[in-house]
């Protein structure tokens, strides 16, 4: 029997905006525990929220970024659970109207992944065990959030992992996220159910919570499949349940049995108006959109002429693209810069952090530079990596370090007519080389040289 594997996703970014969503404390990660917080985020009693007005410019941009519609009405809900991360005992979340809705991500092959809603809610705390004890840190409790739910249209682990990293780039490109996934500023719920091939039914999914790496929601998804299909092979029943990924013995364990939506007794949160956004907002956040990573690829290979491949791996990291576009734009000549910035800058940025942040010694002006003296010949091309580890690992621009005359060339004709008089006033090597004896030649480069 062949079975089909069907995945949705609900993708939690964390928005860098700079202050929380209902309060004005920082969102600022990785400071010492409790020192972001206030009466409203940690949820004292009597306290009012007053919504951030660009949480909802972030989200709409999201919004935009991936297709959706935005409604000109939303609303904010109360979504009712006890959780020690969550002293008011409910999180404030959008429930029927979401701010964003009906958008799509479009996969290499040409698939749409459909995107059901993006909404807006604020972030727990966090909980820290350590030593048998366990510690609240209130500095991401209301910290803002963009949920963002697909249709469940993955089929394979690919599809997924594809999303994903298209889904962190775009985010990252319109600036709203950081996107560490290792930090938590993206974290992911996986539902995931299978089916018989074929069949257009879905079958009962679970969900593995909070996971933030794409290689260990590739691993859970491949465990969470195998076990699915075990269980029918078994006749065992898939139960509705929140599953947990153990990386030691690469499989996934029930956690505990799924809450239906009439366990969150969602309601209108009362002490929040309604959330306009008016055409000519969009409009206007719309205009404040960059080029996005599907449009750049599309420009790098109709404008400059690169490869797929080649451009992706540029436009996979936003500064470092900027830098590229800034050193074709004053030398114009996309080829060579692209050749300069994959073999020899490229050795310069090992990981992807230092790619990410560009944290080049040497400006783009100054490597464009270098691509127009290569253009017109004045420096060789055996002499590239030379100029360029040199001034790489000093921060000094070529004029700082060399003068063009250390990498004076001669053209072919004045080196044939050298090569002519060399031949004609040496007889006796000349003659030895026709004559069979070969290591002639080398008397003969030298006398050239
Ligand atoms: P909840 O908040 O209870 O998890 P949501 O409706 O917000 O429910 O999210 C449901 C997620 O589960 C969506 O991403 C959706 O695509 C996915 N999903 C729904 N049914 C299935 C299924 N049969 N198999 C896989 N994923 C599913
Ligand atoms: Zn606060
Ligand atoms: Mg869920």
């Amino acid at each position: 029997m062949e079975y089909e594997l069907v995945v949705g996703l609900e993708t939690h970014v964390e928005l860098s905006t700079k202050t929380k969503i209902f309060c004005s404390c920082q969102t600022k990660f990785g400071d010492a525990p409790n020192t972001h917080c206030c009466p409203v985020c940690i949820g004292l009693p009597g306290t009012l929220p007053k919504l951030n007005k660009a949480v909802v410019e972030y989200a709409v941009k999201a919004g935009l970024a991936t297709n959706c519609k935005i409604s000109e009405i939303s609303k904010m809900a109360r979504k009712n659970y006890i959780y020690p991360d969550l002293a008011k005992a409910y999180q404030i979340s959008q429930h029927e109207l979401p701010l964003c809705y009906n958008g799509f991500l479009k996969l290499s092959s040409g698939k749409k992944i459909g995107i059901t809603r993006i909404h807006i809610e604020e972030d727990a705390g966090k909980l820290i065990h350590e030593n048998d004890a366990v510690y609240i840190d209130y500095n991401r409790g209301g910290v803002p959030l963009i949920e963002i739910v697909t249709e469940p249209d993955f089929t394979s682990v690919d599809e997924v992992r594809e999303y994903l990293e298209n889904l962190r780039l775009i985010m990252k490109y319109i600036g709203v996220s950081d996107c560490k996934m290792q930090e938590g500023s993206m974290r992911c719920d996986v539902n995931v159910s299978v089916r018989k091939k074929g069949e257009t039914a879905y079958g009962t999914r679970t969900e593995i919570k909070n996971m933030n790496s794409i290689s260990m929601i590739a691993k859970a998804v491949n465990a969470e499949f195998q076990r699915q299909i075990s269980c029918i092979e078994n006749n065992l029943p898939i139960i509705q349940q929140t599953m947990r990924y153990n990386e030691t013995d690469n499989c996934t364990e029930p956690m505990r049995n799924k809450e239906s939506l009439a366990d969150y007794r969602y309601f209108t949160e009362p002490d929040l108006p309604s959330v306009y956004v008016n055409k000519e907002d969009v409009e206007k956040i719309k205009n404040t959109l960059p080029e996005l990573p599907e449009e750049k690829l599309k420009r790098y290979v109709n404008e400059y002429s690169l490869g797929e491949k080649e451009a992706l791996q540029i436009i996979k990291y936003p500064n470092l693209a900027n830098y590229f576009e800034k050193m074709i734009f004053l030398s114009n000549a996309p080829k060579l810069c692209t050749n300069i910035m994959l073999t020899h800058i490229f050795r310069h940025l090992e990981d992807d952090d230092a790619k990410e942040s560009c944290s080049l010694s040497v400006n783009a002006e100054d490597f464009a530079k270098i691509v127009v003296m290569l253009e017109k010949g004045e420096i060789p091309n055996n002499s590239v990596k030379k100029i360029i580890d040199k001034m790489l690992e000093s921060g000094k621009s070529f004029d700082e370090l060399f003068s063009k005359s250390d990498f004076a060339q001669i053209s072919m004709h004045e080196l044939e007519l050298i090569v002519d008089a060399v031949i004609k006033n040496n007889p006796k090597p000349v003659n030895d080389y026709l004559n069979g004896k070969t290591k002639a030649m080398a008397s003969i480069i030298g006398l050239v040289m």
